[in-house]
């Protein structure tokens, strides 16, 4: 069995608050939510960040990137939302799969801590 927990969560060996699912990606709300929207966005295949994306992930991440404004429409943030993610040491990443922060329903700063 795997140790990543967000891979674990994408087979729901571990249980989450799913906003959006496909056989592809999964949404699923944040344990800590840093805005009174958070969500996080993942493909279901292991990838640990940006840095390790193949050729053969492009439709993968495009599809990601569409499908993020529908999950937003869908959790009512018309108003505007923010997608971030964290890759490697200097950005804090602490998961390592690749995932994308929705955040939303409050007014964000710039830049970003
Ligand atoms: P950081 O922890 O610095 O925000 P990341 O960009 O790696 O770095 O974010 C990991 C995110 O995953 C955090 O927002 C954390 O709250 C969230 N998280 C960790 N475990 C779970 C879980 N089991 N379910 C939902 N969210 C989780």
């Amino acid at each position: 069995m795997t140790d990543c927990i967000f891979c674990r969560i994408g087979s729901h060996d571990i249980p989450s608050t799913v906003a959006y699912e496909d056989d592809k990606i999964i949404a699923f709300h944040d344990l800590e939510p840093q805005a009174p929207v958070h969500v996080l966005v993942i493909p279901k295949k292991h990838i640990e960040s940006l840095d390790d994306v193949t050729e053969e992930d492009q439709e993968l991440l495009g599809h990601i990137m569409f499908k993020i404004h529908e999950i937003a429409a869908d959790l009512g943030l018309a108003n505007g939302y923010r997608v971030v993610s964290n890759n490697g040491e200097d950005a804090f990443q602490t998961v390592k799969h690749l995932h994308f922060h929705i955040l939303g329903k409050r007014k964000m700063t710039w830049p970003p801590g």
